[in-house]
């Protein structure tokens, strides 16, 4: 049994108030609140063995760079990754991006072409356009339909020799469609082109595999699975991995330094230049303790339910029309009232304690698909509740005679 009322007293922060009711946090695509478990492994980190790693002889320092590589193990656990030093720990999804992009600087010539989905976020679209500049290589998109899928198969037929790279995201975060990237990959790797798939937003709903999967790269943020910001994930596979150039020099990723010639370290190091986010790295382990506890099968599982109720309730309502209706979906409900801005929905659903994004979420290229400037976004968690989403479509209901 889900025992969501026992999971809440894990958060803290949702006890609190604000605008003197009771918080309904729905913002969980953008960032996940934190369990005191997860809020404990980072007291701990400063409270007893702060030090700088994989230098000092002293015990503070090997006990941290301990954590911290028994952290990057548990990452290689829980994505199935078949070699520690294939997980290279970042800042998150967007700083993953960026280094394989600045690395296929050197791969990519002219006239090679890049794939990217009708549905990315920025940080999976501007890097590759930076690229495209830099390198003379052609960006194309894989259109999608009114549903939020892409149309596979002119994907296939867009497929061919010259293409060289192919980015998706595994979940996107404005429509919540779950793309089918097995298929993906299989394609893309028929034609001998490499992919890298965002899965910033897969990695709260399900456990991806990296071996199954054969992806090249894959990319993770700590903070939208219970981590704390500034720490995540690159995963790539180690012939990648060795072919890429470094990102960034500076310490911690060479071999040997002198003024003539400077080698470079081994993986991970190679990419891990300067000091990490160590106390985020370990703490990133730790989300994943939490939520491998719970099960990412339940916690799928009771999402659906709570997507299936949100999206039949707030169909109830007049006028109101959902953005993203794939029929593979994680819990994202992207959405609109008529002709009412959804900044106004928002600013009324945050005087009533609850917390929803509205915008374009990062991804304009969607908004501009739809003819829209914008969305209401409500996102839901494992930790979120039937009687929150009853909370949210009366607020919705309330908001809509407001502004009607
Ligand atoms: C959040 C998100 C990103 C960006 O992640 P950062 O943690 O801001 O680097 C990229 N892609 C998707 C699909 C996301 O949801």
């Amino acid at each position: 049994m889900f025992n969501v009322a026992k999971i809440r007293k894990d958060f803290p922060i949702l006890n609190r108030q604000v605008n003197g009711k009771p918080l309904v946090y729905l913002d969980n695509a953008a960032t996940s609140q934190t369990p005191k478990q997860v809020i404990d492994v980072i007291v701990d980190y400063y409270s007893n063995y702060n030090a700088n790693i994989h230098r000092g002889v002293h015990a503070l320092s090997q006990e941290a760079t301990d954590k911290y590589e028994q952290a990057r193990q548990k990452i290689q656990r829980h994505f199935n990754v078949a070699k520690s030093h294939e997980v290279i720990f970042t800042s998150g999804t967007t700083h993953a991006i960026n280094l394989v992009a600045n690395g296929f600087s050197s791969i990519l010539k002219k006239g090679d072409e890049i794939l990217v989905s009708a549905m990315e976020h920025h940080s999976n679209i501007v890097p590759w356009q930076m690229l495209a500049e830099r390198t003379g290589a052609v960006l194309k998109v894989i259109p999608m339909n009114q549903e939020g899928e892409l149309l596979m198969n002119t994907y296939q037929e867009m497929l061919s020799e010259k293409v060289k790279l192919v980015f998706c995201n595994h979940v996107s975060n404005a429509l919540g469609t779950i793309n089918p990237i097995e298929k993906i990959i299989n394609m893309a790797h028929d034609v001998g082109a490499a992919v890298l798939i965002d899965g910033a937003q897969a990695a709260p709903h399900i456990k991806a595999d990296m071996q199954k999967l054969d992806v090249d790269f894959y990319t993770v943020s700590a903070h939208k699975i219970c981590g704390p910001t500034g720490a995540g994930m690159l995963y790539g596979k180690e012939e990648w991995l060795n072919k890429l150039p470094p990102y960034q020099g500076g310490g911690e990723m060479i071999a040997e330094v002198t003024f003539e010639k400077t080698t470079y370290a081994d993986l991970p190091h190679k990419f891990e230049a300067g000091t990490p986010n160590i106390c985020g790295g370990i703490a990133f382990g730790g989300a994943l303790d939490y939520m491998n506890a719970i099960g990412f099968e339940s916690i799928a599982e009771y999402e659906h339910e709570l997507l299936d109720y949100a999206t039949k309730k707030l169909l109830e309502i007049d006028g109101l029309k959902i953005y993203g209706t794939a029929k593979n979906k994680t819990s994202v409900i992207s959405f609109n009232i008529d002709n009412i801005h959804p900044y106004d929905i928002g600013t009324i659903l945050d005087k009533l304690g609850i917390a929803v994004r509205t915008g374009h979420h990062c991804a304009q290229p969607i908004m501009d698909f739809y003819k829209i400037p914008g969305t209401v976004r409500a996102s839901f968690s494992f930790y979120n509740t039937k009687e929150e989403v009853d909370i949210l479509v009366e607020g919705v209901k309330r908001a809509k005679n407001m502004l009607l």
